[in-house]
């Protein structure tokens, strides 16, 4: 019974010893929070194509952006289901295309945030398939991005990752694209539950891993990848790379740039 104890116990050890050596040593890569938007090419603009751009320029691995439906089926890049007060959801796009960022571009449709995707060849697009208040809304926004990224000829693993805080929507776009990175986004759910769904990684706010870092090693484990949102501050962003996540997600690319330094993920 000792001797069972005792190699059980040198299992564990070697177990928890292999896994804080891989979140030590294990690349992280960078996700600029709806472009990389708070510097003056971007003109602070959120969801802008400049600030794809300012991503791109800057070889971050990646650039996030968010996507809605217009009510005449057009997507849209954008946060808020409102753009300056307007509607989104219940507006035509006709209606809101003269709508402005605050660099003064326009709004910008899927299609040209995609058109800009394509002229840099590494810059992962990680889209965030927004809910749109129900779930076939939102399986229907994924299918309609999907069919774009088609026409686009980015609808390749190794350039788009799709992220959703709809569960349906998330499962639907696993199963209907299993070869690449779907993250789910609200941190109700353990990796494992995840992981029966087919949901490759998960993608939840740093607050989760305060509460729960075994969720790193536990994705891993099951082969996930695990991303962290909106990390900014530099204890927290330390905290995440000390966790070994893989990505984070940030309003502030430059500094987990300087932080990481040869441990960046540039792809
Ligand atoms: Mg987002």
């Amino acid at each position: 019974m000792n001797r069972i104890l005792k190699t059980l116990g040198i299992c564990l050890l070697m177990a928890v010893t292999a896994a804080q050596a891989d979140a030590k040593s294990n690349k992280i890569a960078i996700a600029a929070h709806r472009g990389f938007w708070k510097c003056e090419a971007a003109g602070q603009a959120q969801n802008s194509i400049a600030s794809l751009k300012a991503a791109q320029e800057n070889g971050f691995w990646g650039s996030e952006f968010d996507v809605h439906f217009t009510s005449d089926n057009k997507i849209v890049v954008n946060h808020d289901p409102a753009v300056n007060g307007v509607s989104i959801h219940d507006n035509t796009y006709a209606t809101l295309k003269e709508q402005k960022l605050k660099n003064g571009e326009n709004i910008s449709t899927l299609d040209e945030y995609l058109a800009q995707g394509l002229k840099a060849k590494k810059t992962v697009l990680v889209l965030e398939v927004k809910d749109q208040g129900s779930d076939e809304r939102s399986v229907e926004l994924a299918d309609s991005a999907i069919a774009r990224l088609k026409a686009y000829g980015l609808f390749k693993p190794s350039r788009v990752i799709f992220i959703s805080f709809n569960y349906a929507a998330c499962k639907h776009l696993a199963s209907l694209a299993p070869k690449f990175m779907v993250q789910y986004l609200e941190a109700d759910k353990t990796p494992a539950e995840c992981h029966a769904d087919n949901i490759k990684g998960i993608d939840y706010t740093y607050k989760a891993f305060y509460q729960h870092p075994e969720w790193v090693a536990e994705a891993h484990k099951l082969g996930m990848e695990v991303n962290a949102w909106t990390v900014n501050k530099k204890a927290d962003i330390q905290k995440m790379i000390d966790l070994g996540v893989d990505c984070i997600t940030t309003n502030e690319p430059l500094l987990v740039r300087e932080m990481l330094g040869k441990r960046e993920n540039r792809k």
